[in-house]
């Protein structure tokens, strides 16, 4: 028998599942849309359980597509359980505290979904687990002070000091909603100007949008803003420059009050590679004067990193 962890990565739409083996392979995968009311007290108890019993269900069915390759392998033994969930996160009490787009408050998911699975089960926040993943497996292997920040729909953070994951009690992070802007756009969280209302992958898609509204273009995501950036369209730059710009003065507020001196940049907007990353070292080296200077690079896991780090999160616990 081979030992493997189950991973559920609860994501706003979708929700990412593996079986994961000790060397952070992913032997079966499995994607399902996340069902709608999860703040029903059960529900995402029972969504996750019935995530791992497909998974179970693929693995001893090699046959079913979901299962290629797992012909000829030693049967999988699934030995514990991790989910990751956005939001704030009690990881040491197993309690999804607070996701404002899944709507729960304080669900306790650790011991309901033990007893229903008869195994140990361990959950974590999605952006810190993506973290222990890079650490695990990625482009994190052997750095100990390190901030992950994934620029996607919002903006979240973990950060690694002195080799920790910090949690705070699961309020650690909330960079996204740190203002960089005191005159700008409203948040949804209720301030305004926070930076994932410039730059998150949604919020450069939404400023070009606006900014070349009026003129018959039609709406574009972020990547293809910065394919318009490689081409030199104005617009294009203006806004790509005013989001790096934001994102540089929070990097280097977050180097400065932490000392991170490695920043694994993450989600829907790294991948534009060096049209964001150049500009971003640049600007944060212009800032520097005392402060060790973070090497910036891509996270190497991209979408997987949450789902990994679930099975981080397992193995912990297996
Ligand atoms: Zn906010």
């Amino acid at each position: 028998m081979t030992a493997v962890v189950a991973a559920v990565d609860v994501g706003g739409t979708r929700m990412k599942a593996a079986l994961v083996d000790r060397d952070g392979h992913e032997v079966v995968t499995l994607t399902r849309p996340t069902p709608a009311a999860l703040d029903v007290p059960g529900a995402l108890v029972q969504a996750v359980a019935g995530t791992v019993a497909a998974l179970r269900a693929a693995a001893a069915d090699p046959g079913d597509g979901a299962g290629a390759g797992l012909a000829g392998r030693d049967p999988l033994e699934v030995v514990a359980a991790g989910v990751v969930v956005p939001g704030i996160v009690d990881d040491v009490r197993g309690v999804a505290v607070w996701a404002s787009n899944l709507g729960w408050r304080d669900l306790p998911v650790t011991a309901p979904l033990s007893d229903l699975l008869g195994m140990p089960v361990a959950l974590g926040h999605d952006v810190r687990a993506g973290l222990r993943a890079e650490v695990a497996w990625g482009a994190a292997a052997g750095s100990r002070n390190v901030l992950f920040i994934p620029l996607g729909t919002g903006i979240a953070g973990a950060l690694m000091l002195d080799g920790h994951v910090v949690a705070a009690d699961g309020w650690a992070g909330e960079i996204g909603h740190v203002v960089v802007e005191p005159d700008g756009v409203p948040c949804p969280c209720g301030q305004r100007g926070c930076l994932e209302t410039v730059a998150s992958a949604s919020a450069v898609a939404r400023a070009y949008a606006a900014r070349t509204a009026g003129r018959g273009g039609a709406p574009i995501d972020a990547e293809a803003v910065a394919g318009l950036v490689r081409a030199g369209d104005a617009d294009a730059v203006a806004v790509w420059d005013h989001a790096v710009a934001a994102l540089a003065r929070s990097l280097v507020m977050m180097t400065t009050a932490t000392g991170v001196d490695h920043v694994l940049v993450g989600g829907g907007l790294a991948q534009s590679g060096e049209t964001l990353l150049a500009p971003l070292r640049k600007a944060v080296h212009a800032s520097l004067t005392f402060q060790r200077e973070p090497r910036i690079e891509r996270a190497r896991l991209g979408e997987r990193a949450g789902c990994l780090g679930a099975a981080c999160l397992a193995w912990d616990v297996a």
